[in-house]
C-alpha cells in the first residue's frame, strides 16, 4: 500500500480532499531558517501563513513525522468555532472581566478570518457560516441552556451571539427528536477540514516555505529542532504538535491526549434530508456532558462525533487507538435516535484522532523570549478556529509587534504540569465514566446531575 492509499484511510474527509497524499519531501541534512516549526496542523501551518504576510522572504521550515494535515486537523467534526475551551466565568476568574471578553471576542472574529483567508487565497473548504444549534432535550439539558444564555448575558453578549430556543424554533433549525428548546449561535461554520488544511499547505509551498514530511522531530531545543533527517538551526522554534505532544522528550506531562471518534453516514436521499433539517449546515449537537458534535456536509451527509473513548496510559497515542467499534456502534445509535429517519443509513466513514488536553482546561500560546522557544495547543477540542488565532498571535510575537490580540488572556498562559501515572490515568478515565454516567442518569430522572457539577469544579469549568 502506498502513502496516498495509507492516508486516504485516515477518515472521510482525507478520503474525499483532492490532491495526492503521498508524503512529500524529506528532510535529510542539516538545515537553517529563522523559523522552525514541529508539526503541519492549522497551528503551524497558520503560524508560517501569518508570519510570512508580516515578514515577507522569511525562511520558515516545517517539519512533518506524516503529511500536513495527518493529525486532528484533517480528520476533525469540521466546526469552525467561536468555542474556547475556558468560560467566560474562568476567564474572568483567570484575567479579570474585560479580558474574558476580549477573548471570547477575538474567537467570534477568527471564524469569520478563516473563511475570509480561505475565499481570497482560493481554498474551497465547502464554507457554510450556518451557526450552532444546540438541542436541549432533557429538563437538565433545558436548564444548561438557560445558564448558558444567562452567564453570556451576563458578559454583555446579546441576542445576536446566543438566543434561547424554544422547542419550535430549535426543530426548525434540525428535526432532532424530543426536543425541548436549545440555544442557537451564528458564530459558528461547517466545513470541509482536510481541504483547509491541505489547501493550506499548498499555498504555503507556493510562496517558498519548506514543509518537510515523512520526517520526525526528536528532540525541541532552544535555536532548534533535532530531527531524524537532520538538525533545522532557527532563531525561534516552535512546537505546534498538540495531541502528539506527549511524545516529545520533556512534555510528557504537558497535555493528555483524549480520543474523540466520529462516524460519517452516506449521503443521504433528498426526501431523507428533507426530514432532518439543517437546510443552512448549521453544526449541531445536545446538551449532554459527553460532547457530542455533527455536522451535514456539503453532499448531504451527516458526519457525527463524540468523546467516550479511553484515555491511554502514559499518554499513548496510536494508530489503532482511533478505532473503536464499541464507540462508533454508540455513536451510531446515538445519532439515529438524534434523527429516527436515519435508522436504515450506512455508515460509511469511521475513524478518531486524539485532542490535547491541558491540566486546567485552558488552551494557551506563547514565545519565550530568552530561548526562542514558542508553542500553542491544550484546546481540549475546540482547535480549528483557534489554531487560526494561535498562529497569527505567534506571528505577532515573533514579529516583536504588540497588538491586540498578543495582550489576549491566553497569551503566555502556563498550565500546570499533569499528575504522573498511574494518578492521570485514573484521573481522566474517572471524568470520562462520570460524565457518561450523569448522562445517563439525567436521561432517567431529568435532574441535573451533582457528580458531573462536581466533576466541572475538577475541571475548573
Ligand atoms: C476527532 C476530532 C474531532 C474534532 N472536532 C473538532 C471540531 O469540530 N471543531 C474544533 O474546533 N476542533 C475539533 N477538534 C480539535 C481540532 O481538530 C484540533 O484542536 C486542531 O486541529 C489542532 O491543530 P494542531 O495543528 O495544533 O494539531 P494537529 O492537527 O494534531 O497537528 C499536529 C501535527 O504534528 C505532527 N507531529 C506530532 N509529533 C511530531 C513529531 N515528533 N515530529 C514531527 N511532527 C509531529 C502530527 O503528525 C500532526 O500532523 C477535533 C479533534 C479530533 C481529533
Amino acid at each position: 500500500m502506498n502513502g496516498n492509499d495509507a492516508y486516504r484511510r485516515l477518515s472521510f474527509w482525507h478520503d474525499t480532499v483532492p490532491g495526492s497524499l503521498d508524503p512529500a519531501t524529506q528532510l535529510t541534512e542539516d538545515t537553517e531558517a529563522e523559523v522552525a516549526i514541529a508539526g503541519a496542523g492549522l497551528t503551524g501551518l497558520w503560524t508560517a501563513y501569518y508570519l510570512s504576510k508580516a515578514i515577507p522572504g522569511i525562511e520558515i521550515v516545517i517539519v512533518e513525522r506524516e503529511i500536513a494535515g495527518f493529525g486532528a486537523s484533517g480528520r476533525n467534526g469540521g466546526w469552525c468555532s467561536a468555542l474556547f475551551p475556558a468560560s467566560l466565568s474562568k476567564l474572568e476568574r483567570m484575567a479579570g472581566r474585560e479580558a474574558a471578553v476580549a477573548m471570547h471576542r477575538a474567537m467570534q472574529q477568527t471564524v469569520d478570518e478563516v473563511g475570509k483567508v480561505s475565499s481570497e487565497e482560493g481554498i474551497d473548504c465547502h464554507w457554510a457560516k450556518g451557526g450552532t444549534v444546540q438541542f436541549a432535550r432533557s429538563p437538565a439539558q433545558l436548564q444548561r441552556a438557560r445558564d448558558e444564555v444567562a452567564e453570556a448575558r451576563l458578559f454583555g453578549f446579546g441576542e445576536s451571539d446566543v438566543a434561547l430556543l424554544t422547542a419550535e424554533q430549535a426543530r426548525d433549525f434540525g428535526q432532532a427528536s424530543d426536543v425541548l428548546g436549545g440555544v442557537f449561535t451564528p458564530h459558528c461554520a461547517a466545513i470541509h477540514p482536510a481541504r483547509l488544511v491541505r489547501g493550506l499547505a499548498g499555498l504555503l509551498r507556493s510562496r517558498g516555505v519548506r514543509i518537510y514530511e515523512g520526517t520526525e522531530v526528536t528532540r525541541i531545543e532552544p535555536g532548534r529542532l533535532v530531527t531524524s533527517g537532520g538538525t533545522v538551526s532557527a532563531r525561534h522554534v516552535i512546537r505546534a504538535t498538540e495531541g502528539y505532544t506527549p511524545g516529545l522528550p520533556g512534555a510528557r506531562r504537558a497535555i493528555v491526549p483524549v480520543y474523540s471518534l466520529v462516524v460519517a453516514t452516506a449521503p443521504l436521499p433528498d426526501a431523507m434530508l428533507d426530514q432532518v433539517g439543517l437546510a443552512a449546515r448549521p453544526t449541531f449537537c445536545d446538551l449532554r456532558h459527553l460532547i457530542i458534535y455533527g455536522q451535514r456536509t456539503a453532499d448531504g451527509r451527516l458526519v457525527f462525533g463524540g468523546r467516550g473513548a479511553p484515555y491511554h496510559f502514559r499518554s499513548a497515542v496510536r494508530p489503532s487507538f482511533d478505532r473503536v467499534p464499541a464507540v462508533f456502534a454508540a455513536l451510531r445509535s446515538t445519532l439515529i435516535e438524534l434523527f429516527p429517519v436515519l435508522e436504515d443509513v450506512a455508515i460509511t466513514h469511521a475513524w478518531g484522532g486524539p485532542i490535547g488536553i491541558a491540566r486546567d482546561w485552558c488552551a494557551s500560546v506563547g514565545l519565550d523570549a530568552a530561548t526562542g522557544i514558542g508553542w500553542a495547543g491544550g484546546y481540549v477540542g475546540d482547535g480549528l478556529s483557534t489554531t487560526n488565532l494561535a498562529g497569527r498571535t505567534l506571528a505577532d510575537l515573533i514579529a516583536g509587534n504588540d497588538t491586540e490580540i498578543t495582550r489576549l488572556p491566553w497569551v503566555g498562559h502556563r498550565s500546570p504540569a499533569w499528575e504522573p501515572e498511574p494518578l492521570r490515568w485514573l484521573g481522566v478515565n474517572a471524568g470520562l465514566r462520570v460524565m457518561s454516567w450523569s448522562d445517563r442518569a439525567e436521561t432517567k430522572t431529568g435532574r441535573p446531575s451533582r457528580a458531573a457539577a462536581a466533576f466541572g469544579r475538577f475541571t475548573g469549568s
